[in-house]
């Protein structure tokens, strides 16, 4: 098993990039952020509990960010490695996916950040909001919130799994098929 977290700011390209790595090297895609968006769409119980902190920016409470994950670990276990995207997003959540998967006798192998500046990240969240429905990326008060919430919660774990030996970052600027040519040379140097 291979498993990879793929991390980096909000609109750095995490869910199309693990759209390639997964078709790549066979592994199941979990996005917290489509889960929990398909859960608000089928109006669910979590999707009813997750809506405002999407809709305003904020994180999830964890309770219901890491329950939600582990189930859907669980529901799909025969596969040859996850690639998380959107998750951990906090210390917590973390070390809770460390014990998590202890539990069932697997671990991370890497962690891969996109490097993108917050310039281009605010112009291309604002371009992706154009052409969907995604309220989070029309308006420019959420977005910077959504930075905070990154640099706040979220950028700590660049310590914590270099502190692992588990941390590499890839330059995620450029066309679409370069940033993914990097991804792959790392990948095939780890595995
Ligand atoms: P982006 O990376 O562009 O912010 P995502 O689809 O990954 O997009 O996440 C959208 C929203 O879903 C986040 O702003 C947050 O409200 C919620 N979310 C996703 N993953 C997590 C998580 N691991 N913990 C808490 N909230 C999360």
């Amino acid at each position: 098993m291979f498993n990879i977290i793929i991390f980096g700011k909000p609109g750095s390209g995490k869910g199309t990039q693990a759209d390639f790595l997964k078709d790549k090297y066979d592994l199941y895609h979990i996005s917290t952020g489509d889960l929990f968006r398909k859960n608000i769409t089928n109006e669910t119980k979590l999707g009813l509990e997750a809506k405002s902190y999407l809709d305003n920016g904020d994180l999830v409470p964890d309770s219901v960010t890491i329950k939600m994950l582990e189930n859907e670990v669980l529901s799909n276990k025969q596969v040859n490695g996850y690639i998380f995207d959107g998750f951990p997003r906090t210390l917590n959540q973390a070390k809770s996916l460390d014990f998590f998967l202890a539990s069932i006798d697997l671990k991370i192998n890497a962690t891969i950040a996109l490097e993108v500046s917050e310039d281009e990240l605010i112009s291309r969240l604002l371009d992706r909001g154009k052409i969907t429905n995604r309220s989070d990326d029309q308006d420019i008060d959420k977005i910077k919130n959504r930075f905070n919430e990154y640099n706040n919660k979220t950028s700590i774990l660049i310590n914590f799994y270099r502190s692992q030996d588990k941390f590499f970052s890839v330059d995620g600027k450029g066309s679409v098929n370069d940033i993914t040519s990097r991804l792959f040379d790392l990948v095939d140097s780890l595995i």
